[in-house]
């Protein structure tokens, strides 16, 4: 059996896959593969573990439906077309719930770097611009008491959500297309409609998933309808928000600053004007990135793809209807 992996995987989840006996090769060049050297590659594999923004689409799948299963290094699932990949036979598995932690935290430490504009007060530092101290210069927001608002209080939200109450005694809001009783129960959460999320609170928080419906949500209009002293973190998908209305909103003043671990475009261009606002905070798509949270993820992965080789359904497999239909001799 072979598989075959989009990266060089962290250590825990390659000894998995390496100790059952199958072939694993790590794609180790620093350029993303282009879809038709990634097809090539998967030809002679059994499974495929993909991580980065490869497009597994209609055509992926259908040139690929030998592949016992695509096993994802991620719980993020919106550069897979799921219903090609059922048509065509092959399940595929996420990384769900051992990232929460890792990725509320970077939530957390952009909510606070913004709040005390943290990342340009270091530039200014660098740039020999620490000057005349005086009271009424580089001025902050508090956090405690606030309006916390959460955008999809799922696993992630919700562990962010218990950070801000812990942390800073916030009040907990959040708009989901279903409740979340189990956070209204422990956090006194309240769901509110979207429009009132954006007028009421003074963080909001994006930790939706990226799908046709959240795609652009945070807009022009909607940045409108913010506090002018709201803070707008992002750590879900650079494309639930608009960049353009995004900068043009902090230009205007219209919210008080945004911190972003996601951009429309990854890896963001040096000279994304973003970089360089006073109000920003910017980091480069690292919200799981520990080496706890990787390990975590790569034992996941690695649990899929040896389930898919062994015939048996993926622990975390996000097209289950698959089972229903797969041809005999992939069941
Ligand atoms: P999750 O548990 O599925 O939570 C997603 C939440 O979004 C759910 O509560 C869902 O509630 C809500 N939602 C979905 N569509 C919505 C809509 N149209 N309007 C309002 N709410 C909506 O997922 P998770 O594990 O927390 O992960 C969330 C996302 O974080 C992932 O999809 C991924 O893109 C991103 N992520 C990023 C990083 C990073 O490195 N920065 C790391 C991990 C994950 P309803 O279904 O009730 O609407």
């Amino acid at each position: 059996m072979k598989v075959f992996a989009t990266r060089i995987l962290p250590s825990e989840g390659r000894q998995l896959i390496r100790k059952s006996g199958i072939e694993l090769i790590e794609y180790s060049k620093k350029v993303e593969l282009s879809q038709e050297d990634l097809i090539r590659y998967c030809s002679d594999a059994d499974a495929l573990v993909s991580s980065g923004p490869n497009k597994l689409n209609e055509a992926f799948f259908r040139q690929c439906p030998h592949l016992k299963g695509v096993s994802l290094l991620s719980v993020g699932y919106d550069n897979v077309d799921t219903i090609a990949a059922t048509n065509y036979g092959v399940p595929v598995g996420n990384t769900p719930g051992v990232l929460d932690n890792a990725t509320a935290d970077t939530a957390f430490l952009l909510m606070l770097a913004v709040a005390r504009n943290a990342f340009y007060m270091h530039r200014s530092i660098l740039e020999g611009k620490w000057e005349f101290s005086e009271p009424t210069a580089n001025l902050g927001i508090e956090l405690n008491g606030k309006k916390l608002g959460v955008f999809g209080l799922g696993r992630i939200g919700m562990n962010f959500a218990r950070k801000c109450k812990s942390a800073f005694n916030m009040d907990i809001y959040y708009h989901n297309r279903t409740r979340n009783i189990k956070a209204e129960e422990e956090l006194g959460a309240k769901s509110v409609p979207f429009d009132q999320l954006l007028s009421h609170c003074d963080i909001i928080s994006v930790h939706a998933s990226l799908t046709p419906e959240t795609t652009s949500v945070f807009n022009k209009e909607t940045f409108k309808k913010m506090k002018p002293s709201s803070i707008f973190i992002n750590t879900a998908r650079g494309k639930i928000h608009n960049e353009k209305d995004l900068i043009d909103a902090l230009k205007e003043k219209k919210i008080f600053g945004a911190g972003l671990d996601v951009m429309s475009e990854e890896p963001c261009s040096p000279d994304n004007p973003l970089l360089r606002m006073p109000n920003v905070c910017v980091l480069p798509h690292i919200g799981s990135a520990t080496i706890e949270t990787r390990n975590a993820m790569s034992v996941l992965a690695a649990q899929n793809v040896l389930a898919a080789l062994n015939n048996q359904k993926m622990p975390h497999v996000i097209n289950p209807e698959v089972y229903k239909s797969l041809p005999p001799q992939k069941n």
